[in-house]
Parts: C-alpha cells; sequence; structure tokens
C-alpha cells in the first residue's frame, strides 16, 4: 500500500543551485533571528540573576517564610536560565561561530554554562556561610541550590557545538553530492538527513510529514548533523560521482582561502 506524505518546505522551495566549495555564510533572516534569540537570551538570563538577589536579599533580612520565597527564587531563577540557554543555543545554530579563534568558539557556545555559575554559585556561597540559617535549614535551601546549579549547567551546555566550519563542510558535501542543490529531507523523529524524498530510511519510519530544506535548517530546526549513508552511496552510484573529485575540489577551496 502506498502512502502519502506530506513534504513540508521550510525554505519555501527556492533553493538555487549554488556554487560549491564556498565558505558558509547565514541568510540574513537567519542572521536577524539570532540576534533577536540572543538579545532574548539575554534578558533572560538577566532576569535569573535578579531572581538570586532577590533570594540573596531574602537571606540577609530573614523576612517571614523566608524559606518558601527563596525555593520560590530558585526556580524562577532555574527557569529563566534554562530557557536563556536553550535560546543561545538555538541562536548558534542559526549563526555559528568559527573554528579558527578558539575562545571565541567556545565562549559564544558556551555561554549559558557561564550564565548558569553565574547565575547560582554567590547564592551558595551566601546559603553555606549565611548566620541567619540552622543546619537542616542550609542543607535543604543549599542542597535545592546546587541541584539547580547541576541541572542549568547540564542544559546549558552545548555537547554539539556548531561551527561554520562543520557547516561549510557539510553544506559542501551535500551539494557535491546533490548537483549543487543544498537542499535534504528530514522527518520529525530522524537523527540523519537525506538527499532523497523517497530513502528507504524515511519511508520506513512511522511518520507522516517529511521535512525538507537546507543542511544549515535541518541544524537549525532539529539538530541534525549527519548525512545518511544510504542516500550518499546512491547518488555517488546514480551520478557515478568519484570520491577523488570531491577531495581534489576541497584542497582547491583550501588552497584558494589561504592565497
Ligand atoms: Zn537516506
Amino acid at each position: 500500500m502506498a502512502t502519502t506524505k506530506k513534504v513540508i518546505q521550510v525554505d519555501g522551495g527556492n533553493s538555487t543551485p549554488t556554487q560549491p566549495s564556498r565558505t558558509f555564510v547565514p541568510t540574513p533572516e537567519a542572521k536577524g533571528r539570532a540576534t533577536r534569540l540572543r538579545l532574548i537570551a539575554g534578558l533572560l538570563w538577566f532576569v535569573a540573576i535578579c531572581a538570586q538577589i532577590g533570594a540573596i536579599f531574602l537571606l540577609l533580612k530573614q523576612v517571614p517564610n523566608m524559606m518558601i520565597w527563596m525555593i520560590v527564587l530558585i526556580v524562577v531563577d532555574l527557569a529563566s536560565v534554562i530557557i536563556g540557554s536553550l535560546l543561545w543555543k538555538k541562536s548558534n545554530r542559526l549563526d555559528p561561530a568559527s573554528e579558527k579563534d578558539k575562545f571565541k568558539f567556545f565562549l559564544q557556545n558556551q555561554l549559558g554554562l557561564f550564565a548558569a555559575i553565574v547565575a547560582f554559585l554567590p547564592l551558595i556561597i551566601f546559603i553555606f556561610t549565611s548566620k541567619n540559617l540552622d543546619g537542616k535549614q542550609k542543607g535543604i535551601l543549599g542542597g535545592i541550590a546546587v541541584l539547580a546549579l547541576a541541572i542549568a549547567g547540564i542544559t546549558s551546555y552545548d555537547f554539539n557545538p556548531p561551527s561554520v566550519e562543520q557547516y561549510t563542510e557539510q553544506t559542501n558535501r551535500v551539494e557535491w553530492l546533490n548537483d549543487g542543490q543544498d537542499h535534504v529531507f528530514w522527518t520529525k523523529s530522524g537523527t540523519k538527513y537525506h538527499l532523497y524524498e523517497d530513502c528507504p530510511h524515511i519511508n520506513s519510519k512511522r511518520t507522516d510529514e517529511i521535512y525538507s530544506g537546507t543542511v544549515a535548517q535541518a541544524r537549525e530546526l532539529k539538530n541534525i548533523t549527519e548525512l545518511c549513508k544510504t542516500c550518499e552511496n546512491r547518488a555517488i552510484k546514480e551520478r557515478g560521482l568519484k570520491e577523488a573529485d570531491y577531495s581534489a575540489g576541497v584542497s582547491q577551496t583550501t588552497s584558494e582561502a589561504n592565497e
């Protein structure tokens, strides 16, 4: 039985053949969205730090129901850090950093981790050194704050940071395989992008929606970084491509870039 599948075109279907072997540059639209996401992330991290300052203030002032209010503020702090960091990571997938400057690359990709530390570490120090809390209270509040820092840190850290070089390589590879077109397919649950809409790996899955767009969009929307091997081999076979030509093209670009 043939199933009809809906293909959702993310890029509006206007992908034009592009010159192979060029450095990846985000579209002005992607750059604009990245900037907006970064501003919102910064704002949320600011809210997180304000919540932390509020919690420290309560601790110093010893207000009634201090424990409950501090826990509420720690939750606000945590939620703001996490949402901010998720938006920050998304902005980097839209507008990745270059690996050439290692320090800037690390800082840009892992800024969420620093935000998590700044948003919790001072509070943790205040809790454990406070004279206004007894041992049991310190254990409860300190434990909650340390756990919040751990959760914020893990969710903020980018375990698979995107880079201009990675996008360039992956886009060039797809364009070489795909007759100059940066156009791939993926599904909601898949972890790979495909060159062919009728690839058995997308069609055998129990999904009724196939997405299509550029390599960068597959990364941005689903964090997909891998090309389907079946599609790759099929393209090489069908188009009679030679791996040596690709390597030659890449080394040619590298030498051009170094000139
Ligand atoms: Zn495939």
